[in-house]
């Protein structure tokens, strides 16, 4: 439909190239947008998915696919043909301590088809899904799509105003707008429940970079601390992606001291690696991640949803960013796919069952994370000392009973959404889990 209209937002009069309507509009294509997208679609709601930029190809976004985020495409009937996509496949997370490597979780043990963490590029990951999606007459897709405006009549949004890449206005229409547009979320910040934002301040931030790989290099993950930093380095087809960890707030002071410190300070931290430090030859190949850890008091108005970052910044510790979006999603479709096929008008209360359903897992998880950063890698990076395993680490451990919890919080974080049967995939028959 390509009408023109003139619009009376937030200034001048304008020029509306295309105005479209549907039932649910998403905001964001990245993996919470992406899957809530395509279980909609493939359960016949006519959605529109938004996304600024022009492909997928974002580098340092988290290659990481969690055991049940690979659940959850396994209901969709798509795991099979998810893991030809060329991966790594992690098995253990290590730490190197003063008296050798420790594993802290090992996913082998896992009750579940998928005991491993596959590393995938996000690009193949997010191609795969929406060429997936695109097979369904309900899902459209507009790349290059920058939303900018909420459209809301009687206190109720009813859409969004986005341009495209030559500066057009357009406007969408519709039942449900999710907003799915990440830890910068603009439709959080337009729908002013970023006012009720909790933060913490985790103590840390992380520099990224690729370093090559080498066939006798151990495999899967491998973390280091010490001497005032800690680098943890996961395997990703045929390189390590290192995550350059530094006190809060000390990168312009990292930046300082130069690339030949910073080569150093890595070789020292993990010397089994020392060699790779000379392929860091500019500051370009390095980006700085700003790390926070935040969540929503209320993810939802009348007419609007927010999913994955936009309604709660993960810290990268655990690397469950993305599977906990990915759950966000489900638990979405789960409540709403119904109504919104129905075309009825989303309800508060179905809205407020999504954030019920995902706030505790959150809060959870987030807690977690900020005890173990504070506690472990605070600690041991202050310590500028050979790192030693905290004590109730250790104990944890050793107990019987006790010693998967690690691997469990990690693959599936706590309660995992999984995707009600109607909504699943037809060749779906066995379920896993923790
Ligand atoms: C450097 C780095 C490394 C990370 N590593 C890991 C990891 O290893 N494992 C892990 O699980 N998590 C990791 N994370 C966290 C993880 O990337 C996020 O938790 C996850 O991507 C959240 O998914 P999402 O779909 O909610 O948002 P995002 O993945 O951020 O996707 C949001 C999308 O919205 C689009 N968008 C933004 N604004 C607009 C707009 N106005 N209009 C239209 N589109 C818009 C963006 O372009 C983007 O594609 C990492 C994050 C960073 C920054």
């Amino acid at each position: 439909m390509n009408v023109r209209t003139s619009l009376r937002g937030a200034g001048e009069p304008r020029e509306v190239r295309e105005s479209f309507e549907t039932r649910c509009c998403v905001v964001g294509a990245g993996p919470a947008g992406v899957v809530l997208a395509l279980v909609l679609a493939r359960n016949g709601v006519a959605v529109l998915l938004l996304e600024a930029h022009e492909d997928f190809d974002r580098d340092f976004r988290g290659d990481t696919l969690h055991p049940s985020a690979l659940e959850i495409m396994d209901e969709l009937g798509l795991a099979d043909r998810l893991l030809q996509l060329r991966h790594t496949k992690i098995h253990t997370a290590n730490i190197m301590t003063g008296a050798g490597l420790l594993t802290v979780a090992d996913f082998r043990r896992l009750k579940t088809k998928f005991p491993f963490i596959a590393m995938m590029p996000q690009v193949d990951f997010l191609n795969f899904l929406v060429a997936e999606a695109s097979r369904h007459p309900d899902f459209q897709l507009r790349l290059g799509a920058r939303v900018e405006e909420l459209i809301e009549e009687g206190g109720r949004v009813r859409g969004v105003r986005y341009r495209d890449g030559d500066g057009a206005w357009h406007e969408v229409r519709a039942k449900l707008t999710v907003g799915a547009d990440g830890r910068g979320s603009r439709v959080r910040h337009l729908s002013g429940l970023e006012a009720g934002i909790m933060k913490t301040s985790p103590p840390m931030d992380v520099l990224w970079f690729r370093v090559p790989r080498k066939a006798d290099d151990p495999s899967g993950v491998v973390a280091r601390f010490g001497r005032g930093h800690a680098v943890v380095l996961l395997d990703r087809l045929g390189e390590w992606q290192c995550g350059y960890i530094i006190l809060k707030g000390t990168y312009q002071q990292v930046r300082a001291d130069g690339l030949e410190a910073l080569r150093k300070s890595f070789a020292e931290i993990a010397p089994e690696f020392a060699d790779r430090a000379e392929h860091l030859k500019d500051w370009r190949q390095i980006s700085m991640l700003s790390v926070e850890s935040s969540r929503l008091r209320v993810w939802h108005r009348p007419g609007l949803l927010l999913v994955g970052d936009a309604a709660h910044v993960m810290s990268p510790f655990g690397g469950v960013g993305i599977n906990y979006a990915i759950q966000d999603a489900v638990a979405a479709a789960n409540a709403l796919a119904d109504p919104l096929r129905r075309g009825a008008e989303i309800t508060g209360a179905q809205l407020q069952a999504v954030q019920r359903r995902r706030e505790l897992p959150t809060r959870i998880i987030q807690s977690l994370q900020a005890f173990a950063q504070r506690i472990g890698i605070a600690n041991a990076m202050r310590a500028r000392q050979t790192f030693n395993v905290p004590l109730p680490l250790r104990l944890l451990l050793r107990t019987p009973v006790l010693r998967r919890l690690p691997a469990r919080l990690i693959a599936f974080g706590f309660r995992p959404s999984r995707l009600r049967r109607e909504l699943r995939g037809e060749n779906y028959s066995t379920r896993s889990s923790w």
